[in-house]
């Protein structure tokens, strides 16, 4: 911006921003020391079949039980995290945690037996050389199938993406891994070279759900997002559903799966367990 507008800016120190640079440094430092005092937890939101109203997995989402702040989400710290070169180890982590904790369930309660788990990739982890390995490591430790894992990666990680991606992506799905694009349609959407990655799932944005409501006039680009999923032999997940009607017309479209405030929040491990135990169809 100060290029720009070709005159120089200065930036004038004010207490104000001392004290958020001070907030950011204390956050820094705790995040480095939140997976050794085992700080994180996952929770999981149910993913449902929009055709048969049933649960068909969660995606895992983290959290941070910092002892002062209370819980902290990830918008605020997973930024940083991959900025300070964290992100590789909590998310071995996570991916680690989620699969162990679907695998207990499998175990533990038929009506879990055929559930998936959805786990969030940061760039660096499938940029990361050592990803396959780790993968391979957590399917061994934790006895889960290949099949019942899902990757979520985003459009800007196809946009920059390399040889390397390429191959990572590959790699993956030779582990009949499954691989979701997240966001889709929030950032720069890649379609001309979409039907190039090994891709099984989109994720349709939050943003164009939200556009389905009594008095909105744009809902197209929801259908045709669905549509291109299909003609590229594709799955579409809805995000944000939140309203019976948004539901509806998902589902009236051919929509295959929707996650959303609707069907229920992220839950923390007890609340979701309790989920399929009841084994709920909406
Ligand atoms: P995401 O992967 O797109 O996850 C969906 C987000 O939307 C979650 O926010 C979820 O709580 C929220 N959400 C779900 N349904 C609704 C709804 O009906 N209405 C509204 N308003 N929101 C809904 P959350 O848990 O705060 O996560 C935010 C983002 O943080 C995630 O977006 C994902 O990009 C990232 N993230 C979460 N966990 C991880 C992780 O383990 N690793 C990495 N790298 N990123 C993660
Ligand atoms: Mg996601
Ligand atoms: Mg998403
Ligand atoms: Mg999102």
């Amino acid at each position: 911006r100060a290029k720009e507008s070709g005159k120089a800016q200065y930036t004038i120190f004010n207490p104000d921003m001392y004290a958020q640079t001070l907030q950011l440094l204390h956050l820094e430092r705790d995040l480095r020391q939140a997976l050794e005092r085992q700080e994180f937890c996952l929770h999981y939101q149910p993913i449902v079949s929009l055709s048969s109203g049933q649960m068909v997995g969660f995606e895992a989402l983290i959290r941070w039980q910092h002892p002062e702040r209370g819980l902290v989400f990830p918008g605020e710290f997973i930024p940083i995290a991959e900025e300070i070169g964290l992100i590789v180890p909590i998310g071995e982590w996570v991916l680690e945690q989620a699969c162990a904790r679907l695998r207990q369930w499998q175990l533990q309660f038929p009506q879990a037996a055929n559930l998936k788990i959805s786990v969030n990739l940061a760039s660096q982890q499938i940029n990361h050389p050592k990803l396959s390995e780790q993968i391979d490591r957590i399917l061994a430790v934790t006895g889960l199938d290949g099949s019942h894992l899902r990757l979520e990666i985003t459009e800007t990680m196809l946009l920059h993406h390399t040889e390397a991606t390429i191959d990572m992506l590959l790699k993956i799905r030779s582990k009949n891994i499954q691989l979701s694009i997240d966001d889709f349609g929030k950032g720069y959407s890649s379609l001309s070279y979409l039907h190039r990655f090994p891709i099984n799932t989109l994720k349709i944005d939050s943003y164009f759900i939200s556009q389905i409501n009594p008095n909105s006039e744009n809902v197209e680009i929801v259908s045709t997002i669905n549509t291109l999923a299909h003609n590229l032999g594709m799955d579409a997940i809805a995000e944000g559903i939140e309203t019976a009607q948004q539901y509806a017309q998902l589902k009236a479209w051919g929509c295959d799966f929707g996650q959303g405030y609707f069907f229920a929040k992220p839950l923390d491990f007890h609340a979701a367990e309790a989920l399929i135990i009841s084994n709920p169809q909406w």
